[in-house]
């Protein structure tokens, strides 16, 4: 008989109800289904394989990237009971000879494996002659040669179908855009196969974007609120990273700093101490990334533009997957987008690339000069529109309606149309403002009308006006490609320079006044998660139960969320539990788990309670 999928939700993973699309994924996959899975990073793709893994006959194979990535979720497989095991190059090979025989004879559940693993030596031989339950493909989106994360090995999976074609197929992928998709389906022949989307909303993220002034002291403000918190900085370059990380431990934080140019046996130190840590912040490149799937990151903090707004949700999804309150806090100034401009125009690509590389940019201009809600732009590109604002971004949190500015974009047409619209906005702004340097002097520019009449403005306002009315559609690139503005649509721009129609946005405060303010920029009131994550929790209690965690974790090796997730301890410190079947109603405590932990986790509810 088959087991019911609530059931095993219940008694192996302790929890009550499947979440968006779960229940329907997982009753496709148990009915014998293949499926397409996409869903943010956090949103709970595990359980859309594990459970039909348990609910089926046989072996379920998972086929996973990451070493580090295996580990834990075989480590947390086996806290919550269940039979699993990974095969990669990591494992001894004593380990090695009981997964073969574990699998050899139907004694496991869950089978992880690396696609080197799969596909080389004779696994898939031994594989045919196996009942197989299914195969899960994690990290679905390595398969697809446009992304960052493109692995080739993972091309060759292809072969699944052909050689088990009554085996379901299950692919998962946190990465939704079309393109992506539709080249997961074919590489992957998933044609048949079941789509499920998820929301990509991750309403417990908090956007937060500041104007960047002095990156290094604003970070350590944004720090101060989140002390003991785990998070991750993500900067642009190795320096970079050398830079904050020094000057984060300088200023008493946990922070190591985390790139390609360190050693795989430092940057293995890295990620152990993230994980097992508690506290610890890793300055890091992208480097760090993928794989990462510690559940309790309160913050993830962007000192640099990232490279495109799916990489920046990617980055962030990081943090707070467990569902309690996080932040995901950047600091954006103008200055660096001139920078990213060249770095795309040198780049030697083709121009259809160039365009594409400029298009994402000028999205990730969008969002972090945004004057309204930054969770609707953010979804809005990830094609999964929100009828209404989040109530839980800057903009929302500190509404903003910013200034009337219609006078100060008419002056800007009319730069560019008196220039004949073939000058880039550095140059336009240097007209506005009334340079008088020997470039705008050889082109008869301090003759114009227009020379010096935008002084109302500093050149960090203009900018920031000019890329307004760029991502508005009131200039456009001139189509010769050499970087220069031309006029958008005629319907768009004439009510503007007729004085029909008015124009709104958030320009960054003047550099004089910046300079005068001092402090740490936006004082975004509850940008503390911690504060609220806790909820009504025993402190002293909760911080007991962290402590015998630890104990725990560091007995068997393993970082302490997956022994328990802070979830599962906080729920505890709030309802005192004083029996086994009370302690089962809290999130995230099985069968397995209630019979390995329930008793000292009573008596430690007891005693404290006793003792106040
Ligand atoms: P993803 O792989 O999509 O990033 P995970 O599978 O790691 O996400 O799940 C993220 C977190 O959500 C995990 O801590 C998991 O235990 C929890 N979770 C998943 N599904 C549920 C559910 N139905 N109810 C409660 N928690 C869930
Ligand atoms: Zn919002």
């Amino acid at each position: 008989m088959t087991p019911d999928p609530t059931e095993v939700l219940r008694q192996v993973f302790g929890y009550d109800a499947f979440r968006g699309p779960q229940a329907a994924i997982v009753a496709h996959v148990v009915g014998g289904g293949s499926a397409l899975v996409l869903m943010p990073t956090g949103g709970g793709k595990s359980l859309c394989y594990q459970i039909p893994a348990l609910c089926r006959q046989g072996t379920a194979v998972v086929v996973s990237p990451l070493i580090a990535l295996m580990q834990d979720q075989v480590a947390a497989l086996r806290q919550a009971g269940v039979r699993a095991a990974a095969l990669h190059s990591g494992e001894d090979r004593e380990a090695l000879a009981s997964t073969w025989r574990e699998l050899r004879e139907g004694r496991l559940d869950l089978l992880y494996v690396s696609p080197e693993r799969l596909l080389g030596g004779d696994l898939i031989e031994r594989l045919a002659g196996l009942p197989l339950a299914l195969f899960a493909i994690d990290e679905a989106h390595c398969v697809s040669q446009w992304g960052h994360d493109f692995r080739p090995e993972y091309l060759h999976l292809a072969l699944l179908a052909e050689r088990f074609p009554a085996v379901p197929r299950i692919a998962l992928t946190a990465t939704a855009d079309p393109r992506t998709r539709s080249e997961i389906v074919s590489r992957l022949k998933l044609e048949q196969a079941g789509v499920f989307l998820a929301s990509f909303d991750r309403p417990n993220i908090r956007y937060l974007v500041q104007d960047k002034q002095d990156a290094r002291r604003q970070l350590l403000a944004f720090l101060a609120r989140q002390r003991g918190h785990a998070g991750i900085v993500y900067a642009r370059s190795r320096r970079r990273v050398e830079q904050f990380a020094a000057v984060l431990a300088a200023e008493g934080h946990d922070a190591i700093p985390y790139h390609a140019g360190l050693s795989p046996g430092e940057r293995a130190a890295a990620l152990e101490r993230f994980r097992h840590d508690s506290g610890v912040i890793v300055v890091a490149t992208i480097a760090f990334g993928m794989g990462i799937d510690k559940p309790d990151v309160r913050f993830v903090a962007h000192v640099d533009l990232p490279r495109s707004l799916e990489a920046y949700y990617q980055e962030t999804g990081r943090a707070g997957r467990d569902g309690l309150p996080a932040v995901a806090w950047m600091v954006h100034g103008g200055g660096d987008v001139p920078k990213l401009r060249r770095f795309i125009d040198d780049s030697g690509a083709d121009s259809l690339q160039k365009r594409i590389e400029h298009g994402r940019l000028d999205a990730l201009i969008g969002y972090a000069e945004a004057s309204s809600c930054r969770r609707r732009i953010l979804l809005h590109y990830l094609g999964d529109p929100m009828a209404a604002d989040c109530g839980n971004c800057d903009i929302c949190l500190e509404p903003n309606p910013g200034m009337d500015v219609t006078e100060a974009a008419r002056k800007a047409l009319s730069a560019v149309y008196r220039t004949g619209a073939r000058f880039g906005a550095a140059h336009l702004v240097d007209v506005l403002l009334g340079s008088g340097s020997e470039r705008i002097r050889s082109l008869g520019h301090d003759r114009l009308g227009v020379h010096g009449i935008g002084r109302e403005l500093d050149r960090g306002q203009w900018r920031a006006l000019f890329r307004q009315l760029i991502a508005r559609g009131y200039l456009l690139a001139a189509p010769d490609g050499h970087g220069g503005l031309c006029f958008g649509p005629e319907e768009r721009v004439r009510p503007l320079l007729r004085g029909q129609a008015r124009l709104e946005v958030r320009l960054p405060p003047a550099a004089r006044e910046r300079r005068r303010g001092g402090g740490d920029g936006v004082a975004v009131p509850g940008a503390t998660p911690g504060t609220t994550a806790t909820g009504g929790a025993d402190p002293e209690l909760l911080a007991t139960l962290k402590l015998w965690r630890l104990e725990q974790a560091r007995q068997q090796r393993l970082p302490p969320y997956l022994v328990f997730h802070d979830r599962s301890l906080i729920a505890i410190a709030e309802r005192r539990p004083t029996s086994l079947e009370e302690l089962s109603e809290v999130p995230g405590i099985g069968q397995a788990k209630l019979s390995r932990y329930g008793g000292a986790v009573l008596d430690l509810v007891q005693r404290h309670g006793a003792a106040t």
